[in-house]
């Protein structure tokens, strides 16, 4: 018996960068047993409702899930089902690694785990115009919301991922000079925290803006990072493009009921139905789903072959400035997971 976990293959690359993350899991030997089900464009298209009730509740019966990329319309449409997904789940843990895989790139040692607080602070939702006079929107607000639990349970998974992956230190970003109460009192709580961990796991604080310029001329001497909604959202975009942009970049969406793993570009509608996509961000979103699960010997036996074969360079997808396509690329990873 494997472990029961939904499979939702998304919209445009999704089906064949799944097809091909599913044989190479296989040939691995992982065990799971898929649950497929839909959402986004290709659920209104089957049943009329980006998000259905089958899909929520196999979720919620097997708390685990391997996502595709889903299609958001622009404008008018369905809202971001991703965004629904880490709501109704409350997945308040988003998870972003980035290491250079491809050497002589921009930069060398960057081996960088992000985790960001999913939601609340100025994501929270609380926003409202202002009417002054006859102008019904003479001012805007937006409330950036940190709560002493959530800052609590995002900052303790922190650390206790620093345990469980033998991470050496945590640096808390924040901009509490400015703004004394909210990012005060997530940096307060980081404190606290860590003092638990005190002589296993470092800390450190950077303010947001500074971090921002470190990160680009030191990259190599952060370890692991954790911080509030909209600055993790920006950070973690800075340091996936510090290894080369969001192609290899898996995510992680963790919460204490369900955990979603996905890779983090889009459907890429340009190359969608080609056979062309590179399958390795959804590759290395399952294998951190294989850590979550406790079989982090096959993700670095996965993670290893994948990344040998995109080092050498002779059967990687044109994104990576080869020729092959998705299936020959998931061969050869397959091919070096048996050697
Ligand atoms: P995108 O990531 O889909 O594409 C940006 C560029 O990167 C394109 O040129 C694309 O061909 C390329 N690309 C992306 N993934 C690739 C892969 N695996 N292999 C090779 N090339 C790849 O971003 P976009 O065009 O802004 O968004 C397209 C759609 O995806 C939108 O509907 C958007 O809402 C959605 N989207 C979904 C997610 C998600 O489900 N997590 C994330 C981002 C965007």
């Amino acid at each position: 018996m494997g472990i029961p976990c939904t499979l939702i293959p998304g919209d445009g690359i999704g089906p064949d960068i799944t097809d091909a993350t599913l044989r190479i899991l296989d040939a691995a030997g992982a065990q799971f047993d898929w649950d497929r089900q839909l959402a986004g464009m290709a659920a209104v298209n089957a049943v009329k409702d980006p998000m259905p009730d089958a899909t929520l509740d196999s979720i919620r019966r097997t708390r685990l899930a391997l996502k595709g990329p889903l299609e958001t319309p622009v404008g008018d449409g369905y809202r971001s089902v991703n965004v629904a997904l880490r709501k109704t789940f409350d997945l308040y843990a988003n998870v972003r690694p980035a290491r250079d895989i491809i050497p002589g790139g921009r930069f060398d040692n960057v081996d960088i785990v992000l985790i960001r607080e999913n939601t609340e602070g100025l994501y929270a939702g609380l926003e409202h115009y202002v009417k002054v006079g006859e102008d019904d929107k003479a001012a805007a607000q937006s409330i950036a919301l940190i709560t002493r639990i959530g800052s609590e349970r995002v900052i303790r998974y922190a650390f206790e991922y620093a345990l469980a992956h033998g991470r050496k230190k945590i640096t808390l970003v924040h901009k509490a000079n400015i703004l004394k109460y909210s990012q005060g009192l997530f940096r307060q709580v980081g404190q606290q925290i860590a003092k638990e961990y005190d002589g296993r796991v470092a800390y450190d604080e950077r303010i947001v803006d500074a971090c921002a310029m470190q990160l680009v001329i030191k990259p190599e001497s952060f370890d692991m990072i954790v911080t509030t909604n909209l600055f993790g959202d920006i950070l973690s975009d800075l340091v996936s493009g510090l290894v080369g942009g969001l192609g290899l970049a898996p995510g992680a969406n963790i919460g204490q009921h369900a955990a979603i793993f996905e890779a983090v570009h889009g459907t890429a509608p340009d190359i969608a139905g080609q056979g062309v996509a590179n399958p390795s961000a959804l590759l290395f979103a399952a294998c951190l789903m294989l850590e979550h699960v406790g079989d982090a010997g096959r993700a670095a036996r996965i993670r290893t072959a994948a990344e040998s074969v995109i080092r050498e360079g002779k059967t990687v997808t044109r994104d990576l400035g080869g020729t092959a396509n998705t299936r020959q690329f998931a061969d050869a990873v397959i091919a070096r997971i048996g050697a």
